[in-house]
């Protein structure tokens, strides 16, 4: 089959993903339920939804919520993309920064798509709550900086927060940090508990039972292949097609992978950078106490950052390692190995457990980016590092917009989207030598 080929092409993000996809800590520590039939033949809907990570499952559960017909369709298995992969870090606020939203949209737009990062946190609660979702969920969040400048930066940032934003947090400097963390690595810490972590392959396959339970029909290995934009839209998978009045376009980086026709203007607008994470072997957990008293999740100031965290049964999951080139860096477990000792000195030699990695969305300016490619075809991406809590909000706001209240969805649209330079071809490139400017900096301090 002429698609399959393709996907698996030298080069293909599909392929790297393959190789990434060393089973995760996360795959290993759950049941998968047994896969979702593919469709096939000709199927009539309300909505479709394409993609099935947390971005697709919210909108069909809110989607459901509010009557309408829904089928998700989900090319490999629900959640196999970031959302059951990633840090599992839930964080307030956008990775472009407030002060960024403020100069795009003003400051009263700012100070609402700020409040709807908190919500999309409270909606992870919400629905854990209603959904009977067990997920190891956790309050609490560390942000750390490794030099006297970061510790400045991270202070007005916080300051900064407290004061527009109204976040609470305590900020650490000198030896006070170790009430927060026992590590040498660090200079200043600031401590706020709306941010907080889960194990995100639990939750999404809790979304998934419950969207299910609500009614939405889920196909699993039925890649979209194609989508003409008439009313209703036909949607081509392997072995059928769907009809839809709305669309939903949830599939991340994977979207062009799998048909690059199928949304050419906005795919360009995001880079699927690699992200790598281990999981040690579950230490002792008088030793977990100590290295991080608060149970947060953490994570530094840099712009290549290291973020970790320990898991419900004592493991370290530690992250970082970013690559801007498709290709999985060498010597993967060595390099996080090292990393994580510089962090932790106690743990150095700890066996590596589990090693595996995914591809953030990141978009130019590092805002989301959410919009349609016509009235009825709607597009969420660009979440840059921050989706485990704004895509539970974008699929809540993509569902709210299809029923006829866009308001708040149009905030989101109001932001302008560029697409990286370079074209396919070259801005893997140009990000990879913009990478290593970014490294030196962190390296300066
Ligand atoms: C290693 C790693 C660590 C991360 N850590 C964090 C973190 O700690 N905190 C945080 O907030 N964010 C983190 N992120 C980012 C976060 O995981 C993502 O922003 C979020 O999961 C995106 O969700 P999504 O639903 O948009 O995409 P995905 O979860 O990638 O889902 C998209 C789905 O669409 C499917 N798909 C694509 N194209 C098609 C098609 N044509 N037809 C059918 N299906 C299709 C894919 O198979 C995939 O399952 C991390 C990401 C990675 C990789």
């Amino acid at each position: 089959m002429d698609v399959v080929r393709r996907l698996l092409a030298p080069g293909g993000l599909l392929r790297s993903d393959t190789q990434l996809n060393q089973q995760s800590y996360y795959e290993a520590s759950v049941i998968r339920p047994p896969t979702q039939t593919p469709l096939v033949g000709s199927w009539h809907t309300d909505v479709a939804v394409v993609g099935g990570g947390f971005a697709g499952l919210s909108a069909a559960i809110e989607l459901r919520q509010r009557g309408f017909d829904v089928i998700l369709l989900e090319a490999d298995r629900v959640c196999s993309g970031a959302s059951g992969r990633n840090g599992g870090q839930a964080i307030a606020g956008y990775a472009c920064g407030q002060e960024a939203l403020e100069q795009a949209l003003g400051h009263t737009l700012a100070k609402q798509a700020w409040e709807f990062s908190l919500h999309g946190i409270d909606l992870i609660d919400q629905r854990i709550l209603q959904h009977h979702i067990q997920c190891d969920r956790v309050k609490g969040y560390l942000y750390v900086a490794d030099s006297a400048n970061k510790a400045q930066r991270l202070h007005t940032e916080m300051a900064y927060l407290e004061k527009n934003y109204q976040l609470t947090s305590q900020v650490v400097t000198g030896a006070a940090v170790t009430h927060f963390i026992d590590s040498p690595q660090y200079q200043a810490a600031a401590y706020e508990t709306a941010s907080g972590h889960l194990h995100p392959l639990k939750y999404g396959l809790g979304l998934l039972q419950a969207a299910q339970r609500l009614g939405v029909r889920v196909f699993e290995q039925t890649p979209v292949v194609g989508m003409n934009r008439d009313q209703p839209v036909m949607l081509t998978t392997l072995q059928g097609n769907v009809y839809a009045r709305w669309v939903v376009l949830a599939g991340n980086c994977m979207l062009p992978e799998y048909s690059p026709e199928l949304a050419p203007e906005i795919t360009p607008r995001i880079m699927p950078v690699g992200t790598y994470m281990v999981a040690t072997a579950p230490i002792d957990p008088s030793l977990q106490r100590r290295l991080i008293p608060s149970h947060a999740a953490v994570c530094d100031n840099n712009f290549v950052l290291d973020y970790f965290r320990f898991s419900a049964d004592h493991r370290l999951l530690f992250g970082g390692r970013v690559s801007y080139t498709t290709m999985t860096p060498p010597r993967l477990r060595q390099a996080l190995s090292a990393g994580l000792t510089r962090v932790f000195p106690p743990l150095a030699g700890i066996p590596i457990d589990y090693v595996w990695g995914g591809f953030v969305d990141i978009s130019m300016s590092r805002a989301p980016d959410f919009g349609r490619l016509a009235p009825h075809i709607y597009y969420l991406q660009g979440f840059s590092g921050h989706g485990v809590a704004l895509t539970g909000v974008a699929g809540q706001l993509a569902a709210q917009a299809i029923a006829g209240q866009a308001e708040r969805f149009d905030v989101f649209t109001k932001l302008q989207h560029r697409p990286f330079p370079g074209g396919p071809a070259l801005r893997t490139p140009s990000l990879a030598l913009g990478m290593l400017w970014y490294r030196l900096k962190d390296a300066l301090g």
